[in-house]
C-alpha cells in the first residue's frame, strides 16, 4: 500500500467511516485498511470494538472529541498529527464516527492534507441519521409521508444571528428533518421550528447511541419532546429524527424489541470459545460484558503426548472431554508428520455434540457419544460397552476433574491421561467485573464449563459467602448443565437457567426463553 518516491517510503492517510456504533457496520473497505493501518486515529465516536481488527504493533492514538467535555485533542493537533505520521512513511487511518463527511470535520482534515500534498483517500461510512432512524423503526423517506430529507447540525443556538442554516426555509421545506448534535438545544430547535410554520403535533424521536445495545430512543411530538428528553435524562450522542414518518415506528420498531435486548449478560468463556456464545446473545439483542477468565495455554512439553503416538494402536479407546484436547491433540499429531490414519485402531469417544463435531472437522467421526453430554455420562457409556482390561486415553487439560479417569480406572481399565493444554485465569479485569456487579450493572453471568465458575468467583474474590450472596443477588445464573450448575449452587449460589440440550445453541435458547417469559410477567 505504500510507495517509494526517491528512495523513501510515502505515507498515506485513510480518512475513514467508522459507521454509527455497531462494529459490524463499517465498510469492508473501512475495515481491509484498518488491518493495515500503522497508525490509527480514532474518535469517541468510532466504535472501539473495531480496533480488534488493527495489526497488534500499530500505534493507536485516542483523539477524543465527545461533544462538550474538553477535546484530548485540538482540532489543529490532529490535522498536524496526520500529516507528521504520514510524512513519516506510515499508512495512517483516521477512524472518524458514521461517515467522515458528515458534521465530522472530514472536510477540513483532507483539507490540509491536500494542502501539504499528503497523499490520502477517504471512505464513507453509514451515517448515525440513516442508522438511529433504521435502528428506531424509522424509515426516513416513505411514499405515503415524504419524499425529502435534510441533515442539519443542532449545535449552532438557531436564535443566534448570523446562523448557517435558514431555519424558515426549512421549518417546512423538507418531510424529514435528522438534527445532529442538538440535544442540547433541543428546546430552542423545536420552538424554531413551530415558529417557522411547521405543525407543533409533528412527531419527533430521539435517539441516543444508535445501533450500539445501549440504544434507547423516546418519540414525543414538537410542542412535547423537549421536556420529554430532559424528563428521561437522555444526554448526547443522540439525533433527533423529524417528521410524520416516525409514527411508522409504532408497527417497524425491530431492533430494541429483541427479547435481550438491553440486558447485560457475563459471557465467561475463553476467548476463542466465547464468540459463539457472545454472537447467539448479541444476535437476540444482549449487550454481552466479555469477561475472558479462562486462558488457554499450550503446555510446555509434549513428550509425553510423544510417546502416546508412537503407541496409539495399542489403545481401546481415546476419549476426547473438551474441544480444545480435540485441537491441541490434532495440531501436535501433525507437527509429528503423522495424520488422521494414525488413529485408526481405536474406538473414538467425544464428550458431546460439539466435540464430536470438531473431530469431524479433523476428519474422525466419533464411534460414541454419551446421551448425557458429561464426563459421568461419558463414563457411563464406556462401562455400557465394557472396559475391564482396556486401554484408554485421555488428552485433555492439565487440571480438570478426574471422574471420568477414576470411575473407568474402578471399573478396570487402564487409563492414560495426558495433558495437552493448561487453563489459565488471567489478572486484570477482577476489579471492572466485581465494579459491574456493585452497581448493580450486570442481569446475568452464563457459566459454560466448571472452570467459569472457578474462575469467576476467583475473579470477583468475595470475602465470604454472605458477601458473594450480595453482589449476586439480583443477578440471574445460567449454567450449561448440571456439572456445572452443580460447582454454582456448591457455592451457595442458585442457577436459574439451565438448557435441556448441553450445548451453546440449547444455553442461548433457554437464556431467550427465560427473558420472553419475564418480559412477558
Ligand atoms: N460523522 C458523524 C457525525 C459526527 S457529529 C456521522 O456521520 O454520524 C456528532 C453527532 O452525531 C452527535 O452529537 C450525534 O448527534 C450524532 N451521532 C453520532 N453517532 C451517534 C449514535 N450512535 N447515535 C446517535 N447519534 C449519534
Amino acid at each position: 500500500m505504500s510507495e517509494q518516491k526517491n528512495g523513501k517510503r510515502v505515507g498515506k492517510v485513510y480518512l475513514v467511516g467508522a459507521g454509527p456504533g455497531d462494529p459490524g457496520l463499517i465498510t469492508v473497505r473501512g475495515k481491509y485498511l484498518l488491518e493495515r493501518a500503522e497508525v490509527v486515529v480514532y474518535d469517541y465516536l468510532a466504535s472501539p470494538k473495531l480496533l480488534k481488527h488493527v495489526p497488534k504493533d500499530a500505534e493507536l492514538i485516542y483523539a477524543g472529541k465527545k461533544g462538550g467535555v474538553k477535546h484530548t485533542h485540538t482540532q489543529e493537533e490532529i490535522n498536524r498529527m496526520l500529516v507528521d505520521w504520514a510524512e513519516c512513511g506510515k499508512i495512517v487511518v483516521r477512524l472518524k464516527g458514521g461517515d467522515p463527511f458528515i458534521f465530522g470535520r472530514g472536510g477540513e482534515e483532507v483539507e490540509v492534507l491536500a494542502e501539504t500534498g499528503v497523499d490520502f483517500e477517504v471512505v464513507p461510512g453509514v451515517t448515525s441519521a440513516t442508522a438511529a432512524a433504521t435502528y428506531a423503526g424509522i424509515p426516513i423517506t416513505h411514499r405515503e409521508y415524504t419524499a425529502s430529507v435534510a441533515f442539519l447540525t443542532g449545535h449552532e443556538d438557531p436564535t443566534k444571528p448570523g446562523s448557517n442554516i435558514d431555519w424558515a426555509k426549512l421549518a417546512t421545506g423538507a418531510g424529514t428533518l435528522v438534527v445532529y448534535m442538538g440535544i442540547k438545544n433541543l428546546p430552542v430547535i423545536v420552538k424554531n421550528l413551530v415558529v417557522n410554520g411547521r405543525d407543533p403535533k409533528t412527531p419527533v424521536a430521539v435517539v441516543r447511541w444508535a445501533s450500539t445495545p445501549e440504544q434507547r430512543s423516546v418519540v414525543g411530538t414538537l410542542e412535547t419532546i423537549a421536556d420529554i428528553v430532559r424528563e428521561s435524562g437522555i444526554k448526547p450522542p443522540a439525533l433527533i429524527i423529524v417528521g410524520e414518518v416516525v409514527n411508522l415506528r409504532n408497527k417497524i420498531d425491530w431492533f430494541e424489541k429483541r427479547p435481550l435486548f438491553g440486558r447485560r449478560i457475563v459471557v465467561t468463556r475463553t476467548r476463542e470459545q466465547a464468540s459463539e456464545l457472545m454472537v447467539g446473545l448479541e444476535e437476540n439483542g444482549a449487550n454481552c460484558l466479555e469477561y475472558s477468565t479462562i486462558k488457554i495455554e499450550p503446555m510446555d512439553f509434549y513428550d509425553d503426548l510423544h510417546e502416546e503416538f508412537a503407541r496409539l494402536e495399542e489403545y481401546h479407546w481415546i476419549l476426547f472431554t473438551s474441544l480444545h484436547g480435540v485441537k491441541y491433540f490434532f495440531e501436535k499429531l501433525y507437527a509429528r508428520g503423522l495424520d488422521t490414519r494414525s488413529l485408526k485402531g481405536p474406538g473414538i469417544a467425544a464428550v458431546g455434540k460439539s466435540t464430536a463435531d470438531l473431530l469431524l472437522e479433523y476428519g474422525v467421526r466419533a464411534d460414541l457419544l454419551p446421551s448425557v453430554f458429561t464426563g459421568e455420562g461419558l463414563a457411563e457409556a464406556l462401562l455400557d460397552q465394557g472396559v475391564e482390561g482396556r486401554n484408554i486415553l485421555i488428552p485433555r487439560a492439565e487440571k480438570a476433574r478426574e471422574i471420568l479417569p477414576e470411575t473407568l480406572r474402578g471399573a478396570g481399565a487402564q487409563v492414560s491421561v495426558v495433558p495437552v493444554y493448561r487453563n489459565v485465569a488471567p489478572e486484570g479485569k477482577r476489579m471492572q467485573l466485581r465494579d459491574e456487579l456493585e452497581a448493580g450493572k450486570v442481569d446475568m453471568v452464563t457459566f459454560t464449563s466448571s472452570s467459569t465458575v472457578r474462575n469467576f468467583l476467583a475473579m470477583i474474590n468475595a470475602d465470604d459467602n454472605s458477601e458473594l450472596k450480595r453482589l449476586m443477588h439480583r443477578v440471574v445464573i445460567a449454567a450449561i448443565g448440571p456439572i456445572t450448575a452443580k460447582i454454582v449452587t456448591d457455592n451457595g449460589l442458585k442457577v436459574d437457567v439451565q438448557p435441556e440440550e448441553y450445548t451453546i445453541p440449547g444455553l442461548v435458547r433457554a437464556v431467550v426463553a427465560h427473558y420472553r417469559m419475564s418480559n412477558v410477567e
